[in-house]
Protein backbone atom coordinates (compact mmCIF):
# COMPACT_ATOMS: atom_id res chain seq x y z
CA UNK A 1 0.00 0.00 0.00
CA UNK A 2 1.13 3.27 -0.89
CA UNK A 3 -0.22 6.69 1.08
CA UNK A 4 -0.58 9.34 -1.77
CA UNK A 5 -1.36 13.04 0.37
CA UNK A 6 -3.61 15.23 -1.64
CA UNK A 7 -4.16 18.39 -0.42
CA UNK A 8 -7.95 19.80 -0.62
CA UNK A 9 -10.98 18.21 -0.82
CA UNK A 10 -12.88 19.70 -2.93
CA UNK A 11 -13.52 19.17 -6.57
CA UNK A 12 -9.79 19.14 -7.76
CA UNK A 13 -8.50 17.23 -4.09
CA UNK A 14 -12.00 14.43 -4.31
CA UNK A 15 -11.58 13.84 -8.14
CA UNK A 16 -7.79 13.16 -7.70
CA UNK A 17 -8.41 10.65 -4.51
CA UNK A 18 -10.93 8.75 -6.90
CA UNK A 19 -8.85 8.69 -9.85
CA UNK A 20 -5.63 7.57 -8.01
CA UNK A 21 -7.70 4.85 -6.19
CA UNK A 22 -9.35 3.42 -10.09
CA UNK A 23 -6.02 4.00 -11.86
CA UNK A 24 -4.12 1.80 -8.43
CA UNK A 25 -6.47 0.40 -5.85
CA UNK A 26 -3.03 -0.38 -3.56
CA UNK A 27 -3.17 3.42 -3.63
CA UNK A 28 -4.62 4.47 -0.15
CA UNK A 29 -5.23 8.29 -0.59
CA UNK A 30 -5.36 10.65 2.25
CA UNK A 31 -7.20 14.08 1.75
CA UNK A 32 -5.96 17.03 4.51
CA UNK A 33 -8.67 19.31 4.15
CA UNK A 34 -8.47 22.74 6.02
CA UNK A 35 -11.88 22.62 6.23
CA UNK A 36 -15.18 20.43 7.18
CA UNK A 37 -16.91 20.74 3.89
CA UNK A 38 -15.35 17.72 1.74
CA UNK A 39 -17.32 17.76 -1.93
CA UNK A 40 -19.14 20.25 -1.57
CA UNK A 41 -20.57 22.06 -4.88
CA UNK A 42 -19.16 25.56 -3.99
CA UNK A 43 -21.03 26.29 -7.95
CA UNK A 44 -24.17 25.49 -5.93
CA UNK A 45 -24.17 27.81 -2.84
CA UNK A 46 -25.94 30.68 -4.90
CA UNK A 47 -28.78 28.07 -5.12
CA UNK A 48 -28.60 27.92 -1.61
CA UNK A 49 -28.67 31.73 -0.81
CA UNK A 50 -31.34 32.08 -3.66
CA UNK A 51 -33.27 29.13 -1.48
CA UNK A 52 -33.70 26.85 -4.29
CA UNK A 53 -31.55 24.19 -2.27
CA UNK A 54 -33.03 24.97 1.46
CA UNK A 55 -29.97 22.81 3.13
CA UNK A 56 -26.79 23.41 2.86
CA UNK A 57 -26.26 19.80 3.40
CA UNK A 58 -27.93 18.75 -0.02
CA UNK A 59 -24.93 21.05 -2.06
CA UNK A 60 -22.56 17.37 -1.06
CA UNK A 61 -21.75 15.47 -3.72
CA UNK A 62 -21.12 12.53 -1.33
CA UNK A 63 -21.52 11.83 1.99
CA UNK A 64 -18.49 11.18 4.52
CA UNK A 65 -19.62 7.50 4.01
CA UNK A 66 -19.81 7.30 0.24
CA UNK A 67 -16.06 8.61 0.35
CA UNK A 68 -15.03 6.45 2.94
CA UNK A 69 -16.32 3.09 1.07
CA UNK A 70 -14.86 5.00 -2.19
CA UNK A 71 -11.34 4.36 0.05
CA UNK A 72 -10.49 8.16 1.10
CA UNK A 73 -9.63 8.86 4.45
CA UNK A 74 -10.07 12.29 5.25
CA UNK A 75 -8.30 14.33 8.09
CA UNK A 76 -10.92 17.72 7.99
CA UNK A 77 -10.27 21.03 9.64
CA UNK A 78 -6.59 20.26 9.25
CA UNK A 79 -4.35 23.00 7.24
CA UNK A 80 -1.01 21.76 5.55
CA UNK A 81 2.21 23.96 6.78
CA UNK A 82 4.99 23.18 5.02
CA UNK A 83 5.44 20.05 2.50
CA UNK A 84 8.94 18.35 2.90
CA UNK A 85 9.99 16.71 -0.03
CA UNK A 86 13.23 15.29 0.92
CA UNK A 87 11.50 13.16 4.08
CA UNK A 88 8.13 12.96 2.23
CA UNK A 89 6.38 14.50 4.96
CA UNK A 90 3.78 17.28 5.31
CA UNK A 91 3.55 19.63 8.93
CA UNK A 92 -0.17 19.84 8.78
CA UNK A 93 -1.92 21.90 12.02
CA UNK A 94 -4.85 19.99 13.20
CA UNK A 95 -8.31 21.06 14.91
CA UNK A 96 -6.95 22.11 18.46
CA UNK A 97 -3.95 23.87 16.72
CA UNK A 98 -2.02 20.85 17.33
CA UNK A 99 1.62 20.50 14.90
CA UNK A 100 1.58 17.09 13.23
CA UNK A 101 4.40 15.70 10.75
CA UNK A 102 2.31 13.21 8.12
CA UNK A 103 4.93 10.98 6.37
CA UNK A 104 3.86 10.21 2.82
CA UNK A 105 4.66 7.79 -0.25
CA UNK A 106 3.47 10.03 -3.13
CA UNK A 107 2.19 13.46 -2.92
CA UNK A 108 0.98 13.43 -6.59
CA UNK A 109 -0.29 10.50 -8.63
CA UNK A 110 2.73 10.46 -10.37
CA UNK A 111 5.10 11.25 -7.81
C1 LIG B 1 -20.21 31.04 -5.72
C2 LIG B 1 -19.43 30.22 -6.71
C3 LIG B 1 -20.07 29.70 -7.84
C4 LIG B 1 -19.35 28.95 -8.79
N1 LIG B 1 -20.01 28.47 -9.89
C5 LIG B 1 -19.33 27.73 -10.78
C6 LIG B 1 -19.98 27.20 -11.92
O1 LIG B 1 -21.20 27.39 -12.12
N2 LIG B 1 -19.26 26.44 -12.81
C7 LIG B 1 -17.92 26.22 -12.62
O2 LIG B 1 -17.30 25.54 -13.46
N3 LIG B 1 -17.28 26.70 -11.54
C8 LIG B 1 -17.94 27.46 -10.64
N4 LIG B 1 -17.27 27.95 -9.54
C9 LIG B 1 -15.84 27.66 -9.39
C10 LIG B 1 -15.61 26.29 -8.77
O3 LIG B 1 -16.30 26.24 -7.52
C11 LIG B 1 -14.11 26.12 -8.57
O4 LIG B 1 -13.49 26.14 -9.84
C12 LIG B 1 -13.80 24.80 -7.87
O5 LIG B 1 -14.38 24.78 -6.59
C13 LIG B 1 -12.30 24.64 -7.75
O6 LIG B 1 -12.08 23.42 -7.08
P1 LIG B 1 -10.72 23.13 -6.37
O7 LIG B 1 -10.83 21.76 -5.75
O8 LIG B 1 -9.60 23.35 -7.34
O9 LIG B 1 -10.52 24.29 -5.28
P2 LIG B 1 -11.47 24.72 -4.09
O10 LIG B 1 -12.90 24.38 -4.35
O11 LIG B 1 -11.11 26.15 -3.80
O12 LIG B 1 -10.99 23.82 -2.88
C14 LIG B 1 -9.77 24.01 -2.22
C15 LIG B 1 -9.64 22.89 -1.20
O13 LIG B 1 -8.34 22.94 -0.65
C16 LIG B 1 -8.44 23.04 0.77
N5 LIG B 1 -7.21 23.75 1.18
C17 LIG B 1 -6.74 24.94 0.76
N6 LIG B 1 -5.56 25.19 1.35
C18 LIG B 1 -5.29 24.13 2.14
C19 LIG B 1 -4.22 23.79 3.00
N7 LIG B 1 -3.14 24.59 3.17
N8 LIG B 1 -4.28 22.60 3.67
C20 LIG B 1 -5.32 21.77 3.52
N9 LIG B 1 -6.37 22.04 2.70
C21 LIG B 1 -6.34 23.21 2.03
C22 LIG B 1 -9.74 23.74 1.03
O14 LIG B 1 -10.20 23.50 2.34
C23 LIG B 1 -10.61 23.04 -0.03
O15 LIG B 1 -11.01 21.73 0.40
C24 LIG B 1 -17.97 28.71 -8.59
C25 LIG B 1 -17.33 29.22 -7.43
C26 LIG B 1 -18.04 29.96 -6.51
C27 LIG B 1 -17.32 30.50 -5.27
Amino acid sequence: MTRLVIVGGSDAGISAGLRARQVDPAVEPLLVVADAYPNFSICGIPYHVSGDVPDWRDLAHRTRDDLAAAGLDLRLDTTVRSIDPASRTVTVTGPPGREETIGYGRLTPRD
